[in-house]
Protein backbone atom coordinates (compact mmCIF):
# COMPACT_ATOMS: atom_id res chain seq x y z
CA UNK A 1 0.00 0.00 0.00
CA UNK A 2 1.48 3.67 -0.93
CA UNK A 3 0.13 6.77 0.11
CA UNK A 4 1.54 10.34 -0.62
CA UNK A 5 1.41 12.63 1.13
CA UNK A 6 0.92 16.38 -0.03
CA UNK A 7 2.83 18.75 2.94
CA UNK A 8 2.45 22.28 2.04
CA UNK A 9 0.73 24.61 -1.02
CA UNK A 10 1.13 28.05 -1.58
CA UNK A 11 -2.71 28.83 -2.37
CA UNK A 12 -2.67 30.88 -5.69
CA UNK A 13 0.96 29.39 -6.74
CA UNK A 14 0.21 25.75 -6.32
CA UNK A 15 -2.97 24.94 -7.57
CA UNK A 16 -1.91 22.73 -10.74
CA UNK A 17 0.75 21.32 -9.03
CA UNK A 18 -1.34 19.89 -6.31
CA UNK A 19 -3.83 18.91 -8.48
CA UNK A 20 -0.52 17.12 -10.91
CA UNK A 21 0.71 15.82 -7.26
CA UNK A 22 -2.52 13.89 -6.78
CA UNK A 23 -3.24 12.79 -10.32
CA UNK A 24 0.03 11.62 -10.88
CA UNK A 25 -0.08 9.57 -8.12
CA UNK A 26 -3.37 8.07 -8.98
CA UNK A 27 -2.18 7.30 -12.34
CA UNK A 28 1.34 5.69 -11.67
CA UNK A 29 -0.18 3.41 -8.68
CA UNK A 30 0.12 4.93 -5.67
CA UNK A 31 -3.02 4.23 -3.88
CA UNK A 32 -4.10 7.17 -2.48
CA UNK A 33 -3.29 10.90 -1.20
CA UNK A 34 -3.29 13.06 1.84
CA UNK A 35 -3.68 16.59 0.94
CA UNK A 36 -2.46 18.50 3.76
CA UNK A 37 -3.65 22.28 5.13
CA UNK A 38 -4.30 24.63 1.95
CA UNK A 39 -3.53 21.71 -0.35
CA UNK A 40 -6.95 20.69 0.77
CA UNK A 41 -8.79 22.69 -1.47
CA UNK A 42 -7.59 20.27 -4.52
CA UNK A 43 -9.30 17.33 -3.22
CA UNK A 44 -12.35 17.97 -5.32
CA UNK A 45 -10.65 17.76 -8.57
CA UNK A 46 -8.91 14.90 -7.91
CA UNK A 47 -11.96 12.88 -6.40
CA UNK A 48 -13.92 14.18 -9.85
CA UNK A 49 -10.88 12.59 -12.25
CA UNK A 50 -11.06 9.32 -10.48
CA UNK A 51 -14.76 8.99 -10.55
CA UNK A 52 -14.63 9.69 -14.12
CA UNK A 53 -11.85 7.44 -15.04
CA UNK A 54 -11.32 4.76 -12.07
CA UNK A 55 -10.35 3.78 -9.06
CA UNK A 56 -9.95 2.39 -6.39
CA UNK A 57 -8.31 5.70 -5.36
CA UNK A 58 -8.45 7.33 -1.70
CA UNK A 59 -8.49 11.24 -1.40
CA UNK A 60 -7.94 12.27 1.96
CA UNK A 61 -7.22 15.66 3.63
CA UNK A 62 -5.49 16.64 6.78
CA UNK A 63 -5.06 19.47 9.03
CA UNK A 64 -2.29 17.46 11.18
CA UNK A 65 0.00 16.65 8.43
CA UNK A 66 3.38 16.44 10.69
CA UNK A 67 1.13 14.18 13.30
CA UNK A 68 0.44 12.21 10.55
CA UNK A 69 3.97 11.65 9.36
CA UNK A 70 5.58 11.20 12.56
CA UNK A 71 3.01 8.48 13.48
CA UNK A 72 2.93 6.34 10.41
CA UNK A 73 3.12 2.89 10.86
CA UNK A 74 5.48 1.41 8.01
CA UNK A 75 7.94 3.20 6.16
CA UNK A 76 8.00 7.13 5.29
CA UNK A 77 9.69 8.04 2.43
CA UNK A 78 10.58 12.15 1.62
CA UNK A 79 11.81 12.74 -1.76
CA UNK A 80 14.05 15.54 -1.93
CA UNK A 81 16.91 17.02 -2.96
CA UNK A 82 19.17 16.79 -0.38
CA UNK A 83 18.20 13.07 0.18
CA UNK A 84 20.37 9.69 -1.04
CA UNK A 85 20.56 8.96 -4.25
CA UNK A 86 17.31 6.90 -5.32
CA UNK A 87 19.15 4.02 -7.10
CA UNK A 88 21.49 3.31 -4.43
CA UNK A 89 17.99 3.26 -1.82
CA UNK A 90 15.44 2.18 -4.16
CA UNK A 91 16.05 -1.65 -3.88
CA UNK A 92 15.90 -1.57 0.21
CA UNK A 93 12.54 0.61 -0.17
CA UNK A 94 11.01 -2.16 -2.32
CA UNK A 95 11.61 -4.44 -0.23
CA UNK A 96 10.16 -2.67 2.91
CA UNK A 97 7.31 -2.13 0.44
CA UNK A 98 6.99 -6.20 0.18
CA UNK A 99 5.91 -6.27 3.74
CA UNK A 100 4.70 -2.70 5.03
CA UNK A 101 2.94 0.79 3.77
CA UNK A 102 4.57 3.36 2.50
CA UNK A 103 4.37 7.02 3.00
CA UNK A 104 5.58 8.99 0.36
CA UNK A 105 6.01 12.60 1.43
CA UNK A 106 6.54 15.64 -0.86
CA UNK A 107 6.80 19.58 -0.36
CA UNK A 108 5.61 22.26 -1.58
CA UNK A 109 8.39 25.39 0.10
CA UNK A 110 10.66 24.28 2.89
CA UNK A 111 9.71 21.41 4.39
CA UNK A 112 10.28 20.84 8.56
CA UNK A 113 13.59 19.45 9.60
CA UNK A 114 11.57 17.27 11.71
CA UNK A 115 10.53 15.14 8.54
CA UNK A 116 13.76 14.20 7.31
CA UNK A 117 14.69 13.39 10.72
CA UNK A 118 11.34 11.06 10.72
CA UNK A 119 11.42 9.81 7.09
CA UNK A 120 13.46 6.31 7.25
CA UNK A 121 14.51 7.12 3.54
CA UNK A 122 15.49 11.14 2.30
CA UNK A 123 15.44 10.09 -1.57
CA UNK A 124 17.01 12.35 -4.14
CA UNK A 125 16.40 11.73 -7.61
CA UNK A 126 19.35 13.69 -8.63
CA UNK A 127 20.60 16.25 -6.51
CA UNK A 128 19.16 18.72 -8.53
CA UNK A 129 16.74 20.84 -8.23
CA UNK A 130 13.02 20.08 -9.86
CA UNK A 131 9.63 19.13 -9.04
CA UNK A 132 7.37 17.49 -6.54
CA UNK A 133 5.93 15.99 -9.45
CA UNK A 134 8.70 14.85 -11.31
CA UNK A 135 10.55 13.19 -8.18
CA UNK A 136 7.08 11.37 -7.61
CA UNK A 137 6.58 9.75 -10.73
CA UNK A 138 10.45 8.74 -10.94
CA UNK A 139 9.87 7.10 -7.55
CA UNK A 140 6.94 5.47 -8.22
CA UNK A 141 8.01 4.16 -11.79
CA UNK A 142 11.16 2.60 -9.73
CA UNK A 143 9.26 1.20 -7.18
CA UNK A 144 6.63 -0.18 -9.43
CA UNK A 145 9.78 -1.17 -11.74
CA UNK A 146 7.27 -0.50 -14.30
CA UNK A 147 4.41 -2.86 -13.75
CA UNK A 148 2.10 0.06 -12.95
CA UNK A 149 2.00 1.00 -16.73
CA UNK A 150 -0.70 -2.07 -17.41
CA UNK A 151 -2.69 -1.03 -14.24
CA UNK A 152 -6.64 -2.16 -14.86
CA UNK A 153 -9.40 0.21 -13.59
CA UNK A 154 -12.86 -0.30 -11.60
CA UNK A 155 -15.79 1.08 -12.64
CA UNK A 156 -14.61 4.14 -14.90
CA UNK A 157 -17.29 6.24 -16.76
CA UNK A 158 -14.97 7.08 -19.22
CA UNK A 159 -11.69 4.95 -21.26
CA UNK A 160 -9.71 6.22 -23.72
CA UNK A 161 -9.30 4.06 -26.43
CA UNK A 162 -4.95 4.70 -27.22
CA UNK A 163 -4.55 5.10 -30.65
CA UNK A 164 -1.54 5.98 -33.20
CA UNK A 165 -3.26 9.75 -34.16
CA UNK A 166 -6.71 10.58 -32.03
CA UNK A 167 -8.82 10.90 -29.23
CA UNK A 168 -11.12 8.34 -28.87
CA UNK A 169 -13.33 8.33 -25.58
CA UNK A 170 -16.04 5.54 -24.79
CA UNK A 171 -18.08 4.74 -22.58
CA UNK A 172 -16.60 0.93 -20.85
CA UNK A 173 -20.20 -0.79 -21.93
CA UNK A 174 -19.57 0.38 -25.21
CA UNK A 175 -16.09 -1.40 -25.23
CA UNK A 176 -17.64 -4.88 -23.86
CA UNK A 177 -20.37 -4.95 -26.11
CA UNK A 178 -17.49 -4.56 -29.15
CA UNK A 179 -15.71 -7.82 -27.48
N1 LIG B 1 13.60 24.24 -1.66
C1 LIG B 1 12.65 23.39 -1.02
C2 LIG B 1 13.27 22.68 0.15
O1 LIG B 1 14.33 23.11 0.59
O2 LIG B 1 12.71 21.73 0.67
C3 LIG B 1 12.08 22.39 -2.02
C4 LIG B 1 11.16 23.00 -3.05
S1 LIG B 1 10.78 21.92 -4.41
C5 LIG B 1 10.12 23.05 -5.58
C6 LIG B 1 9.30 21.11 -3.92
C7 LIG B 1 9.43 19.64 -3.68
O3 LIG B 1 9.89 19.01 -4.85
C8 LIG B 1 10.38 19.22 -2.60
O4 LIG B 1 9.84 19.34 -1.31
C9 LIG B 1 10.64 17.75 -2.98
O5 LIG B 1 9.64 16.90 -2.45
C10 LIG B 1 10.54 17.79 -4.51
N2 LIG B 1 11.85 17.76 -5.17
C11 LIG B 1 12.44 18.76 -5.85
N3 LIG B 1 13.62 18.37 -6.35
C12 LIG B 1 13.79 17.07 -5.99
C13 LIG B 1 14.80 16.09 -6.20
N4 LIG B 1 15.91 16.36 -6.89
N5 LIG B 1 14.62 14.86 -5.69
C14 LIG B 1 13.51 14.55 -4.97
N6 LIG B 1 12.53 15.43 -4.74
C15 LIG B 1 12.65 16.67 -5.24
Amino acid sequence: DVTVLRLGHRPGRDERITTHVGLTARALGADGVVLAGAARSRADTVVDITDRFGGPFDVETTEEPKRRIREFEGTVVHLTMYGEPIQDVEDDIRTHHETEPLLVVVGAEKVPFEVYERADYNVGVTNQPHSEIASLAVFLDRLYEGAQLDREWDDPDQVVVPMETGKKVVDPEDLEDAD
